[in-house]
């Protein structure tokens, strides 16, 4: 079960830059930065209410990230939603065809557990399952 929108992901060129606009402009406050996926990108997490905006950039060229950003420019890379049992979330939209990028959850620097649902299922749009650690 669907639970809220954990968060909404901003793929970013740069973070420092994107604060001045979503920090001094939009006037939200960044609860903090970290680097994920191995180092490849830097994170900045900024709470809004129940939910969160959290901007990504690249580290790496190579990246998924990076090239998403060469082909679409900035913009909204992902929308996370919490689920109560990622296992059973996943397993039921296998069971109705979608295409899972993760067919297992990952766990972050937190211990936190999420996996990605393909945009091609997801009508164009990078969907991201997180399970909050129990
Ligand atoms: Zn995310």
């Amino acid at each position: 079960m669907l639970t809220r929108i954990d968060h909404i992901a901003i793929a970013v060129q740069n973070i420092g830059d994107a604060l001045k606009f979503f920090e001094d402009a939009l006037g939200v406050q960044l609860d903090h930065t970290a680097l994920e996926e191995g180092g490849r990108t830097q994170v900045a997490f900024m709470p809004v209410g129940q939910s969160e905006v959290e901007l990504v950039e690249p580290q790496d060229s190579e990246s998924g990230l990076a090239k998403f950003i060469a082909k679409r420019g900035e913009g909204i890379h992902h929308i996370c939603f919490e689920v109560d049992d990622i296992e059973a979330a996943l397993a039921r939209l296998k069971d109705k065809g979608a295409q899972l990028i993760d067919e297992t959850p990952r766990t972050n620097t937190k211990g936190m557990r999420y996996a990605f649902i393909h945009p091609k299922s997801a009508h164009g749009v990078l969907i991201e399952l997180y399970q909050k650690p129990k």
